[in-house]
């Protein structure tokens, strides 16, 4: 049987908060209680959103959570080669096209989807007259991709129709999350990805460029993400606290808490090490409730 390799991939807008520290918890746990690797990417693949720092101090409170992962860190930064390669490759079958429509116009098209509006196939045959590329996207026609997660139950999507042909190299310059993810976790030998319900609905996305580019597919489970009180899911734009790294352990028991797991109460009194000795053998994740948030 293969050996397990999960993953944690936090992008490094920010430190750590509740919100991230749940898809760390979960996704470690769920490795180390099936005797497997954790390893952790920087999704720094976005400069306007990647903050000087932030990679740096999300490992450094991971550590000092008492969260070891195996291996280096990747940094996606660096793997712009790799990315470049498959859409090349996608583009010499002829799986790719440029694009040129702005937002504006792809929102007048008006046709809603599960994630915005659905790319409603303007460049698909040629840029029209004397338009510039801006950015480049897959051909969906016709695409169905489903999949059965451990944790939300079966997720089916029709990519032309629901999601649009999409973006695998952006506007401005970048390479979409999409395909880097792809490439990534193909490359990193990830089995098992563990990761935010706020990512449920890529996951098709993500099923069909494996399809596409003859990798493998990964088990999936998404965990439920923290909501404020308005319903948004916490993240730094929604201004959640930083973990105190000084003082991990109670907001480990409340991550764990979160993830639908009976903690003994005098686990608050013990330390991280402690914590992780009762959390690795007692994780369950029939117990992580089955919904896509939960507010707190
Ligand atoms: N970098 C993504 C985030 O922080 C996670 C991507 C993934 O786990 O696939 O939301």
């Amino acid at each position: 049987m293969e050996r397990y390799r999960g993953r944690f991939a936090p992008s490094p807008t920010g430190p750590l908060h509740f919100g991230s520290l749940i898809a760390a918890v979960g996704s470690y746990l769920e490795a180390k209680s099936r005797g497997g690797e954790w390893l952790v990417r920087v999704e720094d693949l976005d400069p306007p959103r990647t903050v000087p720092g932030a990679a740096d101090d999300i490992l450094r409170t991971l550590a000092a959570c008492g969260m070891r992962w195996d291996g280096v860190v990747v940094h996606q930064s660096t793997r712009s080669g790799a990315y470049h390669a498959a859409l090349h490759g996608l583009r010499q079958r002829g799986l790719v096209y440029p694009c040129a429509c702005s937002r504006r116009e792809i929102a007048d098209s008006g046709i809603a989807g599960i994630e915005g509006f659905v790319y409603p196939g303007t460049c698909r045959a040629g840029l029209p007259g004397s338009r510039q590329a801006r950015a480049w996207r897959i051909v969906t026609g016709g695409a169905h991709a489903e999949f059965k997660d451990a944790v939300q139950d079966r997720i089916a999507h029709d990519l032309e129709t629901q999601i649009g042909d999409f973006v695998l190299y952006r506007a401005d310059r970048v390479y979409a999350y999409q395909l880097a993810v792809v490439v990534d976790d193909a490359e990193q030998g990830i089995t098992d990805v563990v990761r935010g319900a706020d990512l449920l609905d890529s996951t098709p996305r993500q099923i069909y460029l494996q399809r596409l580019l003859g990798l493998p597919t990964p088990r999936y489970a998404h965990l439920p993400v923290a909501a404020n009180a308005s319903g948004e899911k916490l993240s730094k734009q929604t201004l959640a606290q930083p973990i105190n790294a000084a003082r991990p352990l109670p907001l480990l028991i409340d991550a764990l808490r979160f993830l639908g797991q009976q903690v003994p109460d005098g686990l608050a009194r013990s330390d991280v090490g402690s914590f992780w000795k009762w959390a690795v053998p007692n994780w369950d994740t029939a117990h992580v409730p089955r919904c896509r948030s939960i507010r707190i």
